[in-house]
């Protein structure tokens, strides 16, 4: 899409670091990152949610995150990664092309993503099961 600017780094058109690329994605550090090292992957074709991505561009988009992850891993002795994608502007999305977070997390990093846990009532978690698929499409 011609004002998206994850679309101009995937075409090289605006500069970024590259760490992967493939026919289908291309994975990039992140200019601002909650630990050094955080990438993001993005399909190179424009979606600006992972609904509308192909399963095998998000299969592909899932694998090499995971890959990333370890070799964060390997190359950097992190004790893990979280694999994070914000769907829509509620749940934190800023660049409207969809993209897969790829965070290296070590146990004393002091980041804290605010993970709340709340309490269902009664037969709430059923009735929402059922709402899910009732409205569940593949
Ligand atoms: P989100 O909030 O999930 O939409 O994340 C957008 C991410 O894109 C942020 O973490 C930004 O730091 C990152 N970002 C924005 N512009 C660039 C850029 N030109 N190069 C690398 N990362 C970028
Ligand atoms: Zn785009």
């Amino acid at each position: 899409m011609a004002d998206c600017i994850f679309c101009k780094i995937a075409q090289g058109a605006i500069p970024s670091v590259k760490v992967y690329e493939d026919d289908l994605v291309y994975a990039f550090l992140d200019i601002s990152p909650i630990n050094k090292g955080h990438v993001l992957v993005i399909p190179k074709e424009h979606h600006e949610s992972s609904s509308t991505v192909p399963e095998a561009v998000a299969g592909r988009l899932f694998h090499v995150g995971s890959r990333i992850g370890i070799a964060l891993k390997r190359k950097f002795d992190w004790d893990g990664f979280n694999l994070h994608l914000a769907d829509g502007t509620a749940a934190g999305q800023v660049v409207m092309h969809v993209h897969l977070h790829v965070v290296p997390r070590g146990v004393d990093d002091q980041f804290h993503w605010n993970w709340r846990q709340l309490k269902y009532d009664d037969g709430e978690m059923a009735a929402i099961a059922d709402g899910i698929k009732e409205k569940f499409v593949f």
